[in-house]
């Protein structure tokens, strides 16, 4: 294949080498079950042990409060689902926002139809949550607020720290769905207060089918697969043990480089900020301006179809999105655009670059310039435009 421009690592991330070279001998050398007793089995358990402390620290928990899953859906769904059984005798509300991912939005709406209450609270232009509205929201029997870390459409970061104090004073759970967030920016449990958390592996240059659910002491919530005893118990099946080890790596070089990825990816993602907003006409930037990720950037374009556009992009080698990758290829417009409030024929033309540490300048450059042409192109050939111009 030719060589392409990745500008959709909020969808996936590339698997580091130096990940898979830690994932390869738990194959075919190293293959014991970590539950088997003998020697042999002690470097699989070794792994997973190694993997569990080092997520522990670089959330500032301990280790026995990691729970493995095969990722960030299965986290979210235990999250969710298991905190309404668990909490039932209490209530059977919930609060969540209009701009979850599917993953928390379909558990949500899965506890629906087994009778429970489910309150999605708005969020503002930019994509933040409206803090008033989720104070509103609370009543006696709300059990759960799962708010999401940041958002992987539109990159906005949430006030975790003020809804962690909320739900704190309430003496609600709290849960943030942090896949986006984990392993790019700073992120202690203790300090925002969060009762769970989800991550995911292949977000974060790890292994696909990989991640976990970090469970406070003291939040009794069962198990979501049942079976053997692996995980304290609380997450039954074979542990995925060259996963695990991938996903542990994956973290350690994470956190060892976050303030220089930081920099990078914030360095380029402004200037595709500023290109796109300055050089290309009847454009607006989705999401928060400074309070989002570092590898965002989500534009809606007016007259210009995003399918149409994402298709020129690719047939010059740039790999964009939409929005999620769960939603592109339905017809519908994102629940997330829909939410800050896009009109459909503006939230239909919008687009999601998302770089990684591995992004160059270069490579920036090129996209600006592409999609500056491309956009030009298609807008000389659309009647909508034509009339516009003509008004
Ligand atoms: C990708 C993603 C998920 C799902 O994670 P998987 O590991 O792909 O199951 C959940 N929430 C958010 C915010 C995501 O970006």
């Amino acid at each position: 294949m030719d060589k392409i421009i990745y500008m959709d690592n909020a969808a996936t991330t590339r698997t580091l080498p130096a990940v898979v070279d830690e994932m390869l001998p738990y194959f075919s050398e190293l293959y014991g079950n970590p539950s088997s007793v003998y020697g042999f089995a002690d470097k699989s358990r070794n792994a997973v042990k190694t993997a569990r402390e080092i997520i522990a620290k670089s959330l500032n928990t301990k280790p026995d409060t990691i729970y493995f899953t095969a990722g960030g859906s299965e986290s979210d769904n235990w999250a969710v689902i298991e905190t309404a059984h668990a909490y039932k005798k209490k209530g059977r509300h919930i609060i969540t926002s209009q701009i979850e991912h599917h993953a928390i939005l379909h558990s949500c709406e899965y506890l629906e139809t087994c009778g429970y209450d489910v309150t999605y609270v708005n969020v503002d232009e930019n994509g933040t949550i409206k803090l008033d509205e989720l104070v509103k929201a609370i009543r006696p029997d709300t059990i759960l607020i799962s708010i999401m870390f940041a958002n992987n459409e539109i990159g906005t970061i949430q006030p975790i720290y003020e809804i962690g104090q909320i739900a704190r004073k309430y003496g609600i759970i709290f849960h943030t769905d942090a896949v986006q967030a984990y392993g790019q920016i700073p992120i202690d449990v203790e300090k925002y207060n969060i009762d769970m958390l989800s991550a995911s592996g292949h977000k974060l240059n790890g292994p696909k089918g990989t991640g976990f659910l970090y469970i406070r002491d003291g939040i009794n919530i069962k198990s979501f697969i049942h079976g053997g005893a692996q995980e304290s118990g609380r997450r039954a099946g074979t542990e995925n043990v060259p996963g695990i080890a991938g996903l542990g790596k994956a973290v350690e070089i994470a956190f060892q480089s976050m303030d220089d990825k930081m920099k990078h990816e914030t360095n380029l993602r402004d200037y595709i900020i500023k290109y796109v907003t300055e050089h290309i006409p009847y454009c607006r930037l989705n999401g928060h301006l400074t309070n989002r990720l570092p590898n965002n950037t989500n534009f809606s374009f007016q007259f210009i179809d995003g399918e149409t556009l994402r298709v020129m992009l690719d047939m010059s080698g740039i790999c964009t999105s939409g929005g999620s990758a769960c939603t592109s290829g339905s017809a519908s417009p994102s629940h997330v655009l829909t939410a800050i409030g896009l009109p459909r024929d503006i939230a239909g033309g919008s687009i999601r670059l998302t770089i990684s540490h591995e992004t160059t300048m270069e490579e920036v450059q090129t996209v600006c310039a592409i999609l500056s042409d491309t956009i030009d192109k298609l807008r000389s050939t659309s009647p909508l435009y034509e009339d516009f111009l003509n008004r």
